[in-house]
């Protein structure tokens, strides 16, 4: 963007001065229309008859001057008459030599070069735009369309190390021996040690497998060229190949070092996965990929990472001996893990003493490292809007219910009517949620308009990796057909406010039925072309397998699921209805409440709570 704009200025100062050039050319000491322009025999017949009082010389091409009746006029010579100064030394007419104006080089570069630096200013926008953006740190520009667009990192530029990275220990175990060797690949040689070239991580977004990269390069001090898969696809058939490449050369000028590949699925996904399947450019990326990796044995001190958080549609072609044969799987921080990289990321704002990290860490579940660093920065930006010089454990409460929920937005008007709805949809999650055994604890419950959504009420999950069991998953259908169910027991109707809830409940049914064999009526059958078991989200409807007799049977069978646990819900409701508009009074009036106190009107004291942060 910024570069368009530089451009757009740019091209107006061009033209700002072709505009001044052609007045300026009317000569402005005498004003445009009292300048006569005159044809060179016209000019010579003028003389001839005597009315030119003076002549001035510019150059050797351009004679300025008066007539009589005092008007300027202005001719120009051809080439092919250079006795004009005799002419006019023969009608006795003053003659006087000014050098040409002479404009700086730069200006005059600029005038004789403006308009193709304006043509090619504009060609060069349009291929930046064909390219999809670009933007990239590399320098991108035209030149460079077919040369990677890695970004490389000195070792004195890489400060992070091993302690900069928590709670993934086991990676960062697997990597150790990483970097022993590119510390002194020759050495690692004569020992007789085999490494693996190529490293495949997975984990979710920000868990930290850029980070860990880094941080490999960092404890090794050896160069680090980061580069995305989707960097490598463009529309121009031939240039990812060409990209990698050149990746993998500049990673042979600089061995040993890193080369990291970030969301490798956007060139090794297997065909029909990801971007649009089977795509010329993809595959002919992809294949040079692979030639680059058979291309050198390891021991050159070049070591592959490439990350991704979709392992399971790679292409194995990927992950065959010799190519990405090592996997580094990356989970979420445990607890403890969470603990730690709060402080490691706490570190960097003023903290008050004595505030006990692990209250927020046991809050977290499900945060990745990112997430957390996200938290704390949500902490020290909420401190520094009310004037606090530290930090203190409230702070980071708050930061972490912005994280969990969206940012409040007190300032949203809604109306009664609006917020009584709201109070009865959460409430009714809310409370189907206490009353069924196996499910996530509730957070908070709120009708403070938080992110895009009206009201919001939020679990804390007690595992930190659920393998998720069918009444779990039954259950969570139920709590979320619960806030729809509520509205409709009260106000018989429904407002849009439930069509989020139904997309999930409809995801969640769809996996256990095409994908988790954990229905009934089909038993333990996968759908769809893919079959590996597969939790991170592939899309069924695609390229799938069976009749289109299975499809209607399918979306009946979903249809039923769906039936069925809504009347589960409205049941569960109907019997507690009294809590239901308890829930909601207190909902009205305190607009924020917490999980203990659903449990409290519910008459349920044992906590399912994990008491979290006081
Ligand atoms: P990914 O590449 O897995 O999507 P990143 O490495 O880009 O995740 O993580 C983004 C940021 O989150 C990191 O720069 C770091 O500040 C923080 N972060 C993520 N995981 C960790 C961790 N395990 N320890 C410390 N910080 C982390
Ligand atoms: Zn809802």
């Amino acid at each position: 963007m910024k570069r368009e704009h530089l451009l757009i200025v740019l091209s107006m100062l061009v033209l700002a001065f072709f505009l001044v050039r052609m007045f300026d050319s009317g000569n402005l000491a005498t004003g445009p229309q009292r300048t006569k322009e005159l044809i060179y025999s016209d000019f010579k017949a003028l003389v001839a008859s005597g009315d030119v009082v003076n002549a001035q010389l510019v150059g050797d091409s351009l004679i300025e001057g008066f007539t009589q009746d005092g008007l300027g006029y202005r001719t120009y010579i051809p080439a092919e008459d250079p006795s004009v100064v005799d002419f006019l030394r023969l009608y006795q007419i003053p003659i006087n030599y000014v050098p040409e104006k002479s404009l700086p080089w730069y200006l005059s570069i600029l005038i004789n070069w403006g308009p193709f630096l304006l043509i090619f200013g504009i060609w060069m926008v349009l291929m930046r735009r064909m390219q999809g953006g670009g933007g990239g740190a590399g320098g991108g520009g035209l030149f460079s369309i077919g040369r990677s667009r890695a970004k490389k990192m000195e070792p004195d530029e890489m400060k992070v190390t091993f302690a900069d990275v928590a709670g993934i220990e086991e990676a960062k175990d697997d990597l150790s021996e990483t970097v022993e060797f590119l510390k002194d690949p020759a050495k690692f040689k004569k020992l007789g040690g085999r490494i693996p070239k190529g490293m495949l991580m997975s984990g979710a977004p920000g868990t930290g497998k850029t980070l860990l990269a880094k941080a490999v390069a960092g404890e090794a001090e050896v160069p680090f060229f980061s580069m995305s898969g989707s960097d490598f696809v463009e529309m121009f058939v031939g240039v990812g190949a060409s990209r990698v490449r050149d990746m993998f050369e500049q990673g042979r000028q600089n061995a040993p070092c890193i080369i990291f590949i970030d969301e490798i699925d956007a060139v090794g996904g297997s065909r029909g996965a990801g971007m649009g399947g089977g795509n010329d450019e993809r595959e002919q990326t992809l294949n040079q990929l692979l030639v680059e990796m058979d291309g050198f044995d390891g021991m050159e001190g070049i070591i592959v990472i490439a990350a991704t958080n979709r392992p399971d549609v790679l292409d194995p072609a990927l992950l065959r001996p010799g190519r990405f044969d090592r996997q580094v799987t990356i989970q979420l921080p445990d607890v403890k893990g969470r603990e730690e990289i709060l402080l490691i990321h706490a570190k960097k704002v003023q903290m008050a003493d004595g505030v006990d990290m692990s209250i927020i860490a046991r809050g977290t579940p499900g945060f990745s490292g990112a997430d957390l660093k996200n938290l704390i920065n949500e902490a020290a930006l909420g401190g520094a809007r009310k004037n606090k010089t530290e930090l203190n454990l409230e702070d980071f409460e708050w930061a972490r219910d912005k994280v969990l929920m969206g940012t409040e937005r007190k300032s949203m008007a809604m109306s009664e009517k609006e917020k009584r709805n709201t109070a009865y949809h959460e409430a009714g999650h809310a409370l189907v949620s206490a009353l069924l055994p196996n499910s996530d604890p509730i957070h908070k419950v709120t009708i403070v308009p938080r992110g895009r959504a009206l009201g919001m009420t939020a679990y804390l999950p007690e595992k930190d990796n659920h393998s998720f069991d069918i009444e779990f998953l039954s259950n969570r259908i139920t709590i979320a057909m619960g806030g729809r169910a509520a509205e409709e027991i009260i106000f018989d109707e429904v407002t849009t406010g439930a069509s989020n809830d139904i997309q999930q409940a409809t995801n969640t049914i769809r996996n256990m039925i095409c994908r988790w064999g954990m229905s009934k009526s089909f038993g333990p059958v996968v759908f769809g072309s893919d079959n590996q078991s597969n939790v991170l989200g592939r899309d069924i409807g695609k390229d799938r397998e069976y009749s289109e007799n299975t499809a209607t049977e399918i979306d009946k069978e979903m249809r039923k699921t769906i039936k069925f646990h809504d009347d589960k819900a409205k049941e569960l409701l109907r019997s507690n209805i009294d809590t239901l508009h308890k829930i909601v009074d207190v909902l009205m009036e305190k607009e924020t409440i917490d999980g203990s106190k659903i449990l409290e009107l519910l008459g349920q004291k044992k906590s399912k709570v994990e008491p979290v942060g006081g």
